[in-house]
């Protein structure tokens, strides 16, 4: 392995782990033959889900008490690097991801890396892939600073892959005395009620954007999603107009996908909508206007109206049984 050891942020789900940050941990193993995940607010039974991801051991910060999740975490981390070195430490580019790269950046003094879509190693060095102007280039950068290489990366820019590991051994941290820092509490947090798949791991996922003219249009997005068993998504317009709220926005400031279907209703394809979703197997577009930029990468464009097509498409799905 040509690095000896990196360090991964991993953040709580519902399955135990989020699914971004397993990918962050498949990654790191294909890179250095040693892999330790630091985390917090999960139990010992994580061991085996991130042991058959690649990693040896997992630091769980206890004790936050409504710490931010991050600020504990980096806390932990930035008192163990002088004795463990690692090469590099990742971040999965969520808030709680980013807060934790920002914190530990202005402890150790080091530079970080953000936007990552790839890693790549050149000789014993990674080499990053990092999306600039949102999303429209792609440049590459190394660190040439010693000390950790810290990398700020997006969702879906790995797999996260299984293959059936030992379990990693646990180790809880108390976050202990963290000063200022600890000021800011969490003082409520509120889970999104949701009834199919999660938007960023859905195979199907149908979004409605302007195009569809008003609020309540937007029914049909969510029943062709509940037909296909997908889930409905959403572009930035119609998340700013007030229509659907921000945990429905795919693109640059919203989630990014990667489902086998991605069928874009009415959204015309800005840049930092497309960033989110171009990586989808299969791309459907409908749209009114021939040349909005959404049909440069669709596999099958619509030219029609939102309003005449998907009642139809609803139809004929419904009438199939
Ligand atoms: C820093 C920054 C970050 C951003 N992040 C994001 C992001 O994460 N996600 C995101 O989505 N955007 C993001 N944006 C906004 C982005 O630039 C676009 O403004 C936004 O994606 C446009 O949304 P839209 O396609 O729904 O609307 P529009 O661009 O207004 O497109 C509407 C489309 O609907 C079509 N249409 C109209 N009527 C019909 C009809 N009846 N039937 C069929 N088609 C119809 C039109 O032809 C048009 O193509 C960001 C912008 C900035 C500056």
């Amino acid at each position: 392995m040509p690095l000896s050891k990196i360090w991964v942020f991993a953040e709580p789900s519902e399955s135990g782990i989020s699914t971004t940050s397993l990918e962050l941990v498949t990654a790191a193993a294909g890179f250095a033959s040693t892999v330790e995940v630091f985390s917090y607010g999960v139990g010992s039974e994580v061991g085996q889900l991130l042991g058959d991801h690649g990693a040896s051991k997992v630091v769980v910060v206890t004790d936050l008490n409504g710490v931010l999740a991050g600020t504990g975490v980096a806390s932990v981390m930035a008192q163990r690097v002088p004795s463990e070195a690692p090469d590099a430490v990742f971040f999965a580019s969520t808030p709680e991801g980013r807060d934790a790269a920002a914190r530990l950046s202005a402890k150790l003094n080091l530079p970080v890396l953000t936007n990552v879509v790839n890693l790549s190693i050149d000789g014993d060095q990674l080499v990053s892939e990092n999306a600039i102007f949102g999303g429209s280039e792609i440049v590459s950068a190394r660190f040439t600073s010693s000390g950790p290489g810290l990398y700020i990366i997006r969702a879906k820019s790995f797999a996260a892959e299984s293959k059936g590991g030992s379990a990693a051994s646990v180790e809880e941290v108390s976050v202990g005395d963290i000063g200022s820092a600890g000021k800011a509490r969490i003082v409520q947090s509120h889970v999104e009620a949701r009834t199919g798949p999660k938007l960023d791991e859905a195979s199907v996922v149908v979004s409605g954007g302007r195009g569809l003219g008003q609020q309540e249009s937007y029914q049909l997005v969510e029943e062709l999603a509940k037909l296909l068993n997908g889930a409905p998504g959403a572009s930035r317009a119609i998340v700013d107009a007030g229509w659907v709220p921000y945990s429905y926005q795919v693109g640059q400031t919203g989630k990014t996908v990667k489902p086998t279907v991605y069928i874009a209703c009415g959204i015309s394809g800005a840049t930092q909508h497309m960033v989110g979703m171009k990586g989808a197997k299969n791309i459907i577009a409908i749209n009114k206007d021939a040349d909005a930029p959404i049909f440069t990468i669709a596999d099958l464009g619509i030219v029609g109206d939102v309003h005449k097509v998907l009642p139809k498409l609803i139809e004929a799905i419904k009438a199939k049984g």
